[in-house]
């Protein structure tokens, strides 16, 4: 007993036995695609990225510069907190996701998280390059070990609080995935 053969959508001469789990359409396994939800036809898996991706391109410099200015502007802030500031900065990061989601709307796209990364970390490096220049030259210098202690602490400060921040931004944006 010997089923009729399948053969690939797209390559006419290759035999299969996959098919699209949503389509139902043969492929092959140059065409098949695993998803967390097993194999699909590029087209659907396109298909389904154009529906989850309402973003508009707008909305990634929006993220972007909003990102890095507000974790900007609240690091300046939260160096006065010194160690408080680790419980104020995930309640910061949570009012930037919000005035982001304002600013963009519903709108969602696997690039948003990215730019929140990306605008995030051009936040932190102003408050951390100036205290690493003057580290590496006061090492050249052979400044006593308790200063240089603490110029270290005053660089690991802004980063954990941008981190904090971009970490909760991060999560809140980080949504479709196919
Ligand atoms: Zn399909
Ligand atoms: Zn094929």
């Amino acid at each position: 007993m010997s089923e009729a053969p399948v053969f690939c959508a797209n390559h006419p001469n290759r035999e299969t036995s996959l098919r699209c789990n949503r389509c139902g359409k043969p492929i092959c396994s140059s065409c098949a695609i695993l998803t967390p939800v097993g194999y699909r036809c590029k087209e659907c898996v396109r298909n389904q990225q154009a529906g989850f991706d309402t973003a508009k391109w707008i909305d990634y410099p929006i993220a972007l510069v909003t990102t890095g200015v507000g974790v900007g502007i609240a690091i300046t802030f939260l160096n006065y907190l010194s160690f408080w500031g680790f419980l104020v900065a995930p309640v910061v990061g949570g009012g930037l996701a919000e005035v982001i989601h304002r600013l963009i709307g519903r709108r969602r796209s696997r690039s948003i998280p990215k730019a929140i990364i990306i605008g995030g970390t051009l936040g932190v490096l102003p408050h951390i390059i100036p205290i690493l220049v003057t580290l590496v030259q006061s090492l050249r210098g052979g400044t006593d070990p308790g200063l240089l202690a603490s110029m270290a602490l005053s660089a690991i400060l802004p980063v954990a609080y941008g981190f904090l921040m971009i970490t909760t931004l991060y999560y809140r944006f980080r949504g479709i995935r196919v």
